[in-house]
This record gives structure tokens, C-alpha cells and sequence, in this order.
């Protein structure tokens, strides 16, 4: 039976993607191998959000191969669509298969192990109208190269993707991409692995992107705006909600970024995840107007389990701009009407709103979290800069003034709301006077917390090309006072907090945790605490606010309710 091991990396909706390709691996009958060494095959499913990011897949990629030269290596994700030729030089990679082509790596897979791999059989299994690539066809001086078959990411950036001086002597892999703007798939399960062991799973329900901000190379990699259709939203959040038995899997976390990651305690993770069972299936979704979409999310039940495991408390919504969720579907669903489906008919005890654009935080959609204790009190909203001529430059569709109305709509409302923005130092004509802005705004609003990124150009995105790009000591320095003005706003608000009481749920111990005798939690209001004792996680826990330190906040268990556990 082949080995597999799937490497992670980014943000939570390339990890959904990872989840999903797991499935269907358990499903086809693959065996989850437990470290990269000892598998037969290594699936890298990378993140290119910045040069960061793709330092650190190339990186993964050598010292996969020189523990385990004998392990066939498939690159895919975000990086792999932007510039597959750079990958596919790398030593021991065998295939790279762009983000357009994702679903097809079961495929790929099956015949890698059984030894009948040639296009006729890849072609074959994969069915003829899903654009699984020739390999014949994937260089680009063939004069049958169809036109999806090579350039995807490519034909729509021109320069996204080019090595600058190709060494014929380097590792030539396979290449597996396509336009990612016909690719309509919506690739998705659960996230039970990674951090806390996914105490609160993650959910994604919508993929790709529609704006064009001029750093982003996210639409470039995943494409059009899809949405999960409402009903299997439902039916994925009772099965989530519902007993169901463990079954072990082996995905694993890298580097996390930011671009849809909410949570300042998101932390790398090497631990075996548990995985909610779920079926690999091909399930027909409703047509939007304009295509129709397959998706890989579903759950079933699994024979292979010998004990429980007790149903999500708390289920985080993910997406890449999830503000737009439903704008594709037919008939069209607005975020809010979703938000309130869920709470209507499933029992989850708490929703979070994994990252919103500011301008999709209305009114009516605070006034949806004030009402209820079901949504987390948690607005993540992508700031990127407070100087009106840097976002323009951005194609930011807001300025400061809308967006700091959002923030004060949102404190007036809920005053204990967690609010936190990310924050992109030394844009390209950042001055140091938009610099002073973005940190006088950030000084007088009240964040809870920042998630800072140093900008880094990405080839094929407009702000690359942009003259007066900051020195690269300046943008350290910037990103450097933004995370002290960042620490400086948390701190504060953990001072805030001391005293009041709060249900928290309790996540899972790690070693330094066991070591301690503490027992990590996390708040409505996105507080990360550290509570005295060994309880089981996945609790609610009413707790007093004590003290806080550098990162989180130290609690007592309640007396007055005399017990710990409200399970
Ligand atoms: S909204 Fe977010 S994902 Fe979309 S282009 Fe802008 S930064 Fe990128």
C-alpha cells in the first residue's frame, strides 16, 4: 500500500485543501506515513504569499529529499501555480501540479504506485473533461500545447513563474498547471490537525478572490471567488457538531501566514492531527449562473475507530475574502444569511469569523454578533496601511476614515470585542510620514492585536513593478515598531480584561503545558489563557481574569459556579 505524507504550509485555506487531499489518499487506500522520511511519496503543499513563504517550501524540498532520496515528491499549492519551473528544478521533486490541477494528485498518486504512469492512463483515470494535463503538452515549444495546459498562472501575469537563467542540468519534474480562472473547483475538509490538534476545527467556505490589490498574488493562484453552497455548509457544520469516532491522519502545519489567518496563537505543529472522518466524494452543488462546481467536501462515517470523540464546541468559518461569500451562487446568499442559517439550524455552540474585509462589516452584521454568545466576539479586519495615497496605491476599495468607522461601530457595540488587522510595512512609496499615519491611526483605535508582514515583491503582481520600493532595512525597521505598537495594543487589552469573567474553552496541552500543570484556553474575545490544572480539552471553563503576562492571560477557575467544567 503506497505511503503518503503531506507537508503543509500556509494559511488555513491551503490547509483545507491539504485535509481534502488527505481524504481522498485515506479513501483510495493510501497509508498515512508518520514523517516525510518514511514515506513513499511527499505531497509539499505550499504557500506563496510572500519570498518568505517560497524560501521556506524550497527549503522543505531539499531536506525532504536528502532524508529521503528515495521518496517521490509532488509539489503543489499556491507556489506551484505561480511559478512551477521553479520547483520543478529543485532535486527530487518528481511532479508539480499547480493549484488549477489539485484535485487530480489521487490520481497522479494511484498511477505513480502502481508503476502506470504514461498520459494515456493519467488521461484515462482522469476522465476527459477534466484538463488533466499531457505531460507532452506542458512545454511550452510544443506546438500541440493547449492553451490551459502550461501558461495558467503565466498567461494571465505574463512574468508570473519565469526563472531568470534556466540550468538544463538541474531536475526536470513533471508539471501539472492550468488557467486557474476556469477552474472552478472547490476543494475542502475540515482542518482537525495542526494547532491544539484543531480543538476547534476549521472550515473553509469560499476559495479564491476577485479583487486585484496590487500586492496580492492570491487571485493569480486560486482564482475566481467560490463559495461552499449554504445546505453543505449546514450539513458539514452538524456533522462537525455530531458524535463521531477519530480516525488518525498525518497532516501537518508549516509556516503559517497571514492572508486569511486570524488567530495570533497560530503556531506551527508537528503532532499527529485527528481527523474528522470524511468521505472523499465528487458531490454535484447547485450551478451558479455562470458554471457549475464540484466539490471534495463531505463526511461519512468511519469503520476504522475504536473510540469517540465529542463533538465541535467551536467551529471557525475560513475563506480568502469571506466577505464575498455567496456572490457566485444562484440563487445569490449574502455572509450575513448565512451566518444565520448556522445558527438556526445547527447546534454549534460557537462560530469564528476566521478574517472580513472592513467594508463587509455592516451594521447589521455587528449587530448579528452583539446578539448573540454563539459568534465569537473577534473582528479580524485587513488594514494593509493607514495613509490614504498607500492604499489607493493598494487598490484598496477603502480609506482610513471608513475603515476606522468600522472600528468604532464595533467598539461602541461591543466593547470587550477582540479587534485585530494585519498590517503590510514599506509598500512600495511608503514614506515615513505614511508610516507616522498608519502608526498614529493604529495608536488611537482600538486594536487588539496586529498581525505585521514586511512587504516583499511578488513577481507578477502590479505593486512589484512600482518605482520607490523601500530599502529593505527601512521596511525591517517599520515592521519592527508596528509589532512593538502591536504588543504594546494586546497588552492593553489584556490589562482591560483583569477581573472579568469568561467562558473559555479549553484547548489541548502541549509538553511545555504538561510540564507547567496548566491547561491552555481560548476566549470569545480571542484572549489566549493559561488555566491552572490538567482538564480535558474541548471544555467550556468559566474563568476570573487574574493576571496577565508577555502573551497570555492567566485565569482562576470560578468558584462560585464551583465547578471547572460546564461539559
Ligand atoms: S482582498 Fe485579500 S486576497 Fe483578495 S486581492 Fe486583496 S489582499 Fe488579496
Amino acid at each position: 500500500m503506497t505511503t503518503f505524507f503531506i507537508q503543509q504550509f500556509g494559511c488555513r485555506a491551503t490547509q483545507a485543501d491539504g485535509a481534502a487531499l488527505e481524504r481522498q489518499l485515506l479513501d483510495r487506500g493510501c497509508t498515512p506515513a508518520p514523517d516525510p522520511a518514511s514515506a513513499a511519496i511527499v505531497v509539499l503543499n505550499t504557500c506563496t504569499v510572500t519570498a518568505a513563504a517560497d524560501a521556506q517550501a524550497r527549503d522543505s524540498v531539499r531536506k525532504i529529499h536528502a532524508q529521503n532520496p528515495a521518496a517521490r515528491l509532488i509539489v503543489t499549492g499556491c507556489y506551484a501555480q505561480r511559478a512551477p519551473e521553479e520547483l520543478a528544478s529543485l532535486p527530487g521533486v518528481t511532479w508539480v501540479v499547480g493549484n488549477s490541477h489539485k484535485p487530480q494528485i489521487p490520481n497522479l498518486i494511484d498511477a505513480l504506485s502502481t508503476g502506470s504512469l504514461s498520459e494515456a492512463s493519467i488521461n484515462s483515470q482522469a476522465g476527459p473533461s477534466n484538463n488533466f494535463v499531457p505531460t507532452a503538452a506542458l512545454f511550452p515549444d510544443s506546438p500541440d500545447v493547449p492553451f490551459h495546459s502550461f501558461v495558467g498562472a503565466q498567461f494571465i501575469a505574463p512574468h508570473l513563474g519565469k526563472i531568470s537563467n534556466p540550468d538544463d542540468s538541474l531536475n526536470h519534474a513533471n508539471i501539472l498547471t492550468g488557467d486557474i480562472f476556469s477552474h472552478p473547483e472547490f476543494l475542502s475538509a475540515p482542518i482537525q490537525g495542526g494547532e491544539s490538534h484543531h480543538t476547534r476545527p476549521i472550515l473553509k467556505i469560499q476559495d479564491g478572490c476577485n479583487n486585484r490589490c496590487s500586492f496580492c498574488i492570491i487571485p493569480f493562484v486560486r482564482g475566481k471567488s467560490r463559495s461552499l453552497p449554504p445546505d453543505q455548509v449546514i450539513r458539514e457544520i452538524q456533522k462537525l457538531t455530531a458524535e463521531h469516532p477519530p480516525e488518525p491522519a498525518n497532516l501537518k502545519v508549516g509556516q503559517p501566514i497571514l492572508a486569511v489567518s486570524s488567530s495570533t496563537s497560530f503556531t506551527s505543529s508537528t503532532s499527529p492531527a485527528r481527523e474528522i472522518p470524511v468521505a472523499q466524494a465528487l458531490l454535484p452543488v447547485p450551478a451558479s449562473s455562470s458554471t457549475s462546481f464540484t466539490s471534495f467536501t463531505s463526511f461519512t462515517s468511519s469503520t476504522s475507530s475504536t473510540s469517540s470523540t465529542s463533538p465541535a464546541r467551536e467551529i471557525v468559518l475560513s475563506g480568502i475574502n469571506l466577505g464575498t461569500y455567496g456572490r457566485d451562487l444562484f440563487p445569490r446568499i449574502e455572509f450575513i444569511d448565512l451566518l444565520r442559517r448556522i445558527l438556526d439550524e445547527t447546534p454549534v455552540e460557537r462560530l469564528r469569523i476566521s478574517s472580513i474585509e472592513p467594508l463587509d462589516v455592516t451594521q447589521d452584521l455587528i449587530d448579528l454578533f452583539a446578539g448573540t454568545d454563539r459568534i465569537a466576539q473577534h473582528f479580524h479586519m485587513p488594514l494593509q496601511s493607514a495613509s490614504d495615497p498607500i492604499l489607493a496605491a493598494m487598490h484598496r476599495w477603502y480609506r482610513s476614515e471608513h475603515y476606522a468607522r468600522r472600528v468604532q461601530l464595533i467598539h461602541d457595540r461591543l466593547p470587550n470585542a477582540a479587534i485585530g488587522a494585519d498590517v503590510i510595512a514599506g509598500f512600495p512609496g511608503e514614506t515615513e510620514s505614511d508610516h507616522a499615519a498608519t502608526l498614529s491611526f493604529i495608536d488611537r483605535l482600538p486594536f487588539t492585536y496586529l498581525h505585521v508582514f514586511s512587504y516583499s515583491p511578488r513577481p507578477g503582481t502590479k505593486a512589484a513593478s512600482l518605482p520607490d520600493q523601500v530599502p529593505a532595512t527601512t521596511i525591517k525597521r517599520r515592521a519592527r515598531e508596528l509589532r512593538a505598537l502591536g504588543e504594546s495594543k494586546s497588552a492593553h487589552f489584556r490589562r482591560a480584561q483583569i477581573g472579568r469573567t469568561l467562558r473559555v474553552l479549553t484547548l489541548h496541552r502541549n509538553a511545555s503545558d504538561e510540564r507547567d500543570g496548566v491547561t491552555p484556553a481560548l476566549s470569545s474575545n480571542y484572549l489566549s489563557f493559561s488555566i491552572p490544572g490538567n482538564h480535558p480539552h474541548n471544555r467550556w471553563i468559566e474563568v476570573e481574569v487574574t493576571t496577565n503576562d508577555s502573551a497570555t492571560v492567566s485565569a482562576s477557575t470560578n468558584d462560585r459556579i464551583g465547578a471547572t467544567s460546564f461539559a
